[in-house]
């Protein structure tokens, strides 16, 4: 039988995705018909992006999935028309671009990369050897799919590799503390702490005053997160004050970031536009076989998403 998915996404996506969808469902062994125009009453499955048209999923009556193309669901999660299970995107090819935009990011900072960058005036800046990885802690809020994949790799490095979760998690290389007062362990002396949690209303403002001042003095932020994860106004103060020497932030609370936000301007912030990482249509492609292919077997779905945590 031959199983209908609708795509929905920014029509702009389509040519892109089309190719990689009908190929990994044909390697999957599963007859779809895949367009932009099924009709709800006959889709099956939904591909969605949470900036598509469609935010009404009631008309879809006999739909047995959402999968989403993201990672981060805010956007759909509390979505009151939608009854369907919803999956989130784990992606290869999304994971591996966040490990090397954080590792990058990383390392930038740990090697002071930008005095020398900036510095070429003349000025021979001896003395200014940056320390061995195994002499800084870095701490990962959120170690699920993407901060668990980023600790791995930084651990590689050599770094002291702390990781903060909901609940409890191990994994290699990495200390781990979860919970409330583990946050305050978990951030506690970091020299660099990076956030890959999810937007929920328990993650708003993780970083504010009380949790900036645990970190190390002059410690560094980077944000490939969410915006709302961190109180702007805070983290502007702990710039001011020197308890935070840098920020790397590419998510923001309202994105574009207006043109006068002080983020923009700020000596020591570097704002990246939401290119930290993305979903890559080939991998993510068989990902959502995968998940069709579950459904028409009537096995669980893979990465769904808790509606009740929002992630
Ligand atoms: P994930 O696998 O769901 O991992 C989320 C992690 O956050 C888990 O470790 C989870 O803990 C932890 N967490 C959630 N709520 C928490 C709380 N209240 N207290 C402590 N820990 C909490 O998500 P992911 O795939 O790694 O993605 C993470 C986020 O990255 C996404 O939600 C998205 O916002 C962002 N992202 C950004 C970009 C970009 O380009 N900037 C690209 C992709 C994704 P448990 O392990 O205990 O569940």
């Amino acid at each position: 039988m031959t199983v209908n998915v609708l795509f929905a996404a920014p029509e702009k996506d389509w040519e892109e995705y089309a190719p990689h969808l009908r190929t990994a469902l044909a390697d999957f062994g599963i007859a779809a018909d895949v367009g932009t125009d099924i009709a709800p009453e006959a889709t099956d499955y939904i591909v969605y992006a949470p900036n598509s048209p469609l935010q009404d999923f009631r008309p879809f009556t006999r739909c047995k999935a959402v999968l989403n193309l993201w990672a981060g669901v805010e956007q759909v999660v509390s979505n009151p028309t939608l009854s369907q299970p919803l999956a989130r995107m784990v992606d290869e090819g999304l994971t591996n671009g966040m490990v090397e935009w954080v590792c990058g990011h990383t390392l930038r900072h740990h090697l002071g990369m930008d005095t020398h960058i900036h510095g070429q005036d003349g000025i021979w800046r001896e003395g200014s050897v940056p320390p061995l990885a195994s002499e800084r802690t870095v701490c990962i809020l959120g170690i699920g799919a993407l901060g668990s994949a980023c600790a791995h790799r930084l651990a590689q490095f050599g770094f002291k590799m702390r990781g903060w979760s909901r609940g409890p998690k191990q994994v290699e290389g990495v200390t781990c503390f979860h919970g409330e007062n583990g946050l305050k362990e978990a951030l506690t002396g970091a020299d660099i702490v990076i956030l890959l949690l999810p937007n929920t209303p328990d993650t708003e403002n993780t970083l504010n005053s009380e949790t900036l001042a645990l970190l190390a003095h002059c410690a560094v932020v980077i944000n490939p997160g969410r915006g709302p994860l961190i109180d702007d106004d805070a983290l502007l103060a702990a710039l001011d004050s020197g308890q935070i020497g840098q920020a790397t932030l590419d998510v923001f609370r309202s994105e574009p970031l207006p043109a006068d936000h002080p983020y923009w301007s700020h000596p020591r912030v570097t704002v990246t536009p939401h290119i930290a990482s993305a979903t890559r249509p080939n991998t993510a492609a068989r990902v959502v076989a995968e998940n069709i292919r579950r459904g028409e077997a009537g096995e669980p779905f893979l990465h769904l998403v808790n509606r009740q945590s929002g992630y």
